[in-house]
């Protein structure tokens, strides 16, 4: 076995060791639903990275824009007031297909590279941030019951994120890490550990169904979301109000 440390001869000084102040810029597709609610919430609890929120309104025919942006504008105002204040910004993808709309992760991650790509940019133009080692990072919001069930589309968006994160082969190569902070729990669990209020913001039917009267959308009990959440004693079969933007 051979060792790749040198050790300075004898009579010779040890050259001081520059200690660089080292700080993570993670990135986060946030949709407002659960997953990355919970993952958004614990990456302002528990780390100390700078965090970027990015949420993509996917304009498509589930017609579930208009509530995850509800959510989601909720969800910011309440996390930047109650835990940590964090960069945010949104994109629109529109998508007029009836029949096949394609897999949201897949879009997500180009532009999730789209994200971190600017993050790397306004870096590089900011002198100041020269004295800084900084660790680029994209979080993807996948959960222990995620593997197993779509787990297939994660190597494949995780590739596309890698692929599009690349730039003209004479720039410096950033590619930022992916991580995944909920891997190791389950929905249930995520659920269980968010504080109720920040819960009761969120969410997750891919088919809300509107209620003219109520001028609200409910959630429609019968999609794949919605029968996960029953499935883990979690349905909640809340309404959102249209006009709580
Ligand atoms: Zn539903």
């Amino acid at each position: 076995m051979t060792s790749n440390i040198s050790i300075p001869p004898p009579g010779r000084k040890v050259p001081p060791i520059s200690v660089e102040q080292t700080v993570n810029k993670t990135a986060l597709m946030f949709s407002g639903g659960i997953d990355s609610t919970a993952m958004l919430y614990r990456q302002l609890k528990d780390t100390q990275d700078i965090v970027y929120a990015h949420h993509i309104n996917f304009v498509n025919s589930e017609g579930r824009a208009s509530c995850e942006l509800i959510a989601v504008r909720n969800i910011i105002e309440y996390l930047q007031k109650n835990v940590r204040r964090f960069r945010y910004s949104e994109s629109t993808f529109v998508w007029p297909g009836k029949y096949y709309i394609g897999w949201d992760i897949i879009t997500a991650m180009y532009i999730g590279s789209c994200v971190t790509g600017n993050i790397i940019e306004e870096d590089r133009r900011n002198a100041s941030s020269k004295e800084t080692q900084i660790c680029y990072q994209i979080a993807i919001g996948d959960t222990k019951d995620d593997f197993g069930s779509y787990q297939w589309k994660s190597p494949i968006a995780q590739s596309i994120f890698l692929t599009a994160s690349l730039r003209q082969p004479w720039l410096d190569q950033k590619i930022p890490q992916i991580i995944q902070p909920t891997a190791n729990m389950s929905k249930k669990d995520l659920i269980e550990n968010l504080p109720p209020e920040l819960y009761a913001l969120t969410w997750s039917c891919r088919h809300p169904v509107v209620n003219i009267e109520h001028n609200s959308y409910k959630e429609c009990g019968k999609c794949r979301t919605c029968e996960g959440l029953k499935k883990i004693g979690h349905f909640r079969n809340i309404e959102f109000s249209m006009e709580k933007r």
